[in-house]
């Protein structure tokens, strides 16, 4: 029986707008499947192995929240997280999980938190917050032929339908660098910065984004991506997962695509 480990990074404090429905997602999913899934939630201060690890999760929260852990995050887990990343770790990480990726999130106070470095991005926090719902077109056709592991070539093509939905709220503007590519360009909202029409960041298997939402409920089509890319990893072969009966939720996300263009 196929099984995965999940890491769910610091639950207690970076949780905001339901990102936790995104791990219930992907265990739900999973369960469907008959797929055996089990999920570590990391605490400050708690050491890990990240080569146990097939997906990370780590969600949104607020400055105050990010500031708890930044440091505990960059010392005790960035070089690990990195390497796990560059050898091919899915991860999902949102708003300030995704900021933490990146270089370094300069608040709208001046606070400057690092990150690990691990996307090449960084955030500078604004006085007007970017707030509300959001239609990406997601590249991941685009996208999953410059993720470059030699791995990932037999992975089946992007599933339609292609757009992702979510609803964002930040004050972090968020500027990509050359090494990652966007998640996907913005059709209706703000994504990264409100400017360069550029929404979220892919490195490897590393994907950083604004969609609360929970995204992977509203976007299961994308949860399913992360899994096959998980399973992929984990067994070496282009896993095939057992489609699942969807109506409901890809009406819910067709309504929202709908109700936004
Ligand atoms: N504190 C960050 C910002 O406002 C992230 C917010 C969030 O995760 N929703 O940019």
């Amino acid at each position: 029986m196929a099984a995965l480990r999940i890491a769910h990074l610091y639950p207690a404090q970076m949780n905001i707008y339901g990102d936790r429905g995104n791990v219930l997602t992907l265990v739900q999913r999973c369960r469907w499947r008959g797929i055996a899934v089990q999920v570590d939630g990391i605490a400050p201060g708690q050491r890990v192995d990240w080569t146990r690890y097939d997906l990370a999760f780590f969600g949104g929260g607020q400055d105050s929240g990010q500031a708890l852990i930044a440091e505990d995050f960059v010392q005790r887990h960035g070089p690990e997280v990195r390497a796990a990343i560059a050898d091919g770790l899915v991860m999902l990480a949102i708003c300030g999980g995704y900021q933490l990726l990146g270089h370094y999130f300069l608040t709208h106070t001046g606070e400057k938190l690092p990150g690990i470095g691990a996307l090449d991005c960084y955030t500078v926090g604004g006085t007007r917050r970017l707030i509300g719902n959001i239609v990406v077109a997601w590249s991941a056709g685009a996208g999953a032929a410059e993720r470059i592991r030699p791995r990932a070539e037999a992975l089946p093509a992007a599933p339609t339908p292609a757009y992702l939905v979510g609803f964002e709220n930040h004050s972090g503007r968020t500027y990509l660098g050359a090494g990652v590519q966007p998640l996907g360009r913005v059709v209706r909202g703000y994504g990264n910065n409100g400017e360069d029409g550029t929404e979220g960041a892919v490195y490897q298997h590393a994907h950083g984004c604004y969609l609360h939402g929970s995204l992977l409920p509203k976007n299961p089509h994308f949860a399913d991506h992360l899994l096959r890319l998980a399973l992929q990893r984990r067994y070496g072969h282009a896993a095939a997962l057992t489609p699942l009966d969807d109506t409901f939720e890809q009406q819910a996300h067709a309504a929202m695509v709908t109700r936004l263009l």
